[in-house]
């Protein structure tokens, strides 16, 4: 990328946008101008979904054993490119290159495991439901797919749903965050090359006039989308109402619990990685930390040290531990957040606010920041913030964290930290989030798991990955089939 503008790939072809607007991309550390990405209008979607459209009986008569040869190809033209693509993560959305090394890695491996797909999407067969009758369910793709995704994953997120889409025998869209196109238009050099049939795999850019767009379109079948949580009730609601069936990952909220028997030097290094990671910018963040008894002092120093140790810088420079947020916008939020949470009764124990790193004076950088004592009816204790703040809150017991962790709005993750398997068990069990994690600050799914989410984290019922992606780019037929026993021969 080198500020030009960006291309749609629709029909096997790369096209102009034709877009009368469109958005320059920055380098969020310093400044630097990487592209200026165009905002397709409904046509440009319209020939998208004609293109999708125009290949889709061909592509689902295509037995899945040749349709998962071109995700082989795939899979190694995205090992050869694996640096080229991380640099790209790391340039465009801020992330440390280790960090975009993990995220390529989980694109990679979901990949993989849609390579299975002639065993993922077989159906049943019950012989004998009466006499001489049979029953059976098979799975057929549900037809146009569109991908809608957020900014802070350009790599890995698309391909939570992309490779079972296509193995599965649907062509499908991708509309990718306005803030970090350029990923995906190397990813889409990467499918042009591994050979998909025109119009199998397209891209449109553009913002929410693409995405209403693909939610009105009567051929439009299947929406997938992550992002915030009241965009994503937002497409939900719209999807459904257009008879489109829906999975939309919202935001979050995540807590972690510390109980006084955790191994203090783990559990403050995993939760300073989960909660200052990617910048705070990652749907599985830690951004409470709710500590039971007396290890509320023990791990607020040892989380404070750990704040101020971190090296935020360029993420491309050896040595970074934390890159900038997405946005200048997006930085002025996070300190208005912190302000808040100020003005409400918590004590900031670490103040990440009004960094300048040298070097990259432009750059939206903040550095972690820890409030002590928020408050359970505070508005920090419900906003997602999205940035490098951890907010400490001490409890009295376990089950008084557990309380504390269904009393918010979101159910995206839960992590505990302890050396009690008694209290892990009834951790597990009681707390409402769809993905969590024992002594784990990152409870992220392997590939071969659907990425769960609860509450206000997910709208629907089938998640990204795994199985969950196979039930929702396919759609059962049953069926029931008679032949009389005086026309079977006799065995
Ligand atoms: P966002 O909701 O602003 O944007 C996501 C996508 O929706 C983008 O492609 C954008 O163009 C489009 N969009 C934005 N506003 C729209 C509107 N009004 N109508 C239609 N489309 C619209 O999200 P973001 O800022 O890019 O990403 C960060 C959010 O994503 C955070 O809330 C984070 O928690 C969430 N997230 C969730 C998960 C998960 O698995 N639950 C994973 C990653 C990120």
């Amino acid at each position: 990328m080198s500020g030009k503008p960006l291309q749609n790939y629709i029909a096997g072809k790369w096209v102009d946008a034709k877009a009368t607007e469109s958005l320059p991309v920055h380098n969020p550390a310093n400044g630097e101008l990487l592209a200026y990405v165009p905002l397709s209008s409904a046509e440009i979607v319209d020939q998208a979904v004609q293109s999708a459209s125009g290949s889709f009986e061909a592509w689902r008569q295509t037995p899945a054993v040749e349709r998962v040869q071109f995700l082989f190809k795939l899979k190694q033209r995205l090992e050869d490119h694996f640096e080229e693509l991380a640099r790209s993560i790391t340039v465009e959305n801020g992330k440390t290159l280790a960090e975009s090394r993990g995220e390529m890695r989980r694109a990679i491996e979901n990949v993989e495991v849609a390579c299975g797909i002639p065993v993922m999407m077989q159906g049943g067969f019950s012989e004998d439901i009466a006499r001489g009758i049979d029953e059976f369910m098979i799975r057929q793709p549900v037809g146009v797919s569109a991908i809608i995704c957020p900014f802070n994953f350009p790599g890995m997120i698309p391909f939570w749903f992309l490779p079972y889409a296509v193995a599965c025998g649907n062509p499908v869209i991708i509309k990718p965050s306005e803030k970090v196109p350029g990923t995906m238009h190397l990813i889409f050099e990467l499918l042009e090359e591994a050979g998909f049939p025109a119009g199998v795999v397209n891209l449109v850019n553009g913002d929410r006039v693409a995405v209403d767009a693909l939610l009105t379109h009567p051929d439009v079948r299947a929406i997938s989308f992550v992002g915030s949580t009241p965009v994503a009730r937002h497409i939900y609601s719209t999807a459904a109402a257009h008879g489109k069936r829906a999975q939309c990952q919202g935001g979050a909220k995540n807590p972690i619990v510390v109980l006084p028997d955790a191994d203090l030097e783990m559990t403050t290094r995993i939760a300073a990685d989960s909660a200052f990671g990617n910048a705070g910018q990652r749907c599985l963040a830690a951004s409470l930390a709710i500590t039971v008894g007396e290890a509320h002092e023990t791990f607020g120093q040892g989380i404070s040290e750990a704040a101020a140790a971190r090296r935020v810088g360029y993420g491309l420079d050896e040595g970074v531990e934390m890159g900038p947020v997405i946005t200048n916008e997006s930085k002025q939020r996070i300190e208005s957040l912190i302000q808040r949470g100020i003005d409400e009764g918590a004590e900031l124990i670490m103040d990440g606010r009004d960094v300048s790193i040298p070097g990259y004076e432009k750059g939206n950088f903040l550095r972690p920041t820890v409030l002590n004592g928020v408050d359970p009816a505070s508005e920090v204790f419900k906003t997602e913030i999205f940035g490098p703040v951890l907010g400490l809150m001490p409890v009295d017991s376990v089950e008084a964290a557990i309380e504390l962790v269904n009393s918010g709005a979101y159910g995206n993750m839960a992590c505990l930290f302890t050396s009690d398997g008694a209290a892990a068990r009834t951790f597990r069990y009681g707390v409402q989030a769809g993905n969590v994690g024992i002594n784990i600050g990152v409870a992220a799914p392997m590939a071969f798991f659907p990425f769960s989410g609860w509450k206000d984290s997910f709208f629907g019922n089938l998640h990204g990955q795994a199985h969950h992606a196979v039930e929702f780019f396919t759609q059962t037929k049953v069926v029931v089939e008679r032949w009389p026993r005086e026309w079977s021969r006799k065995f």
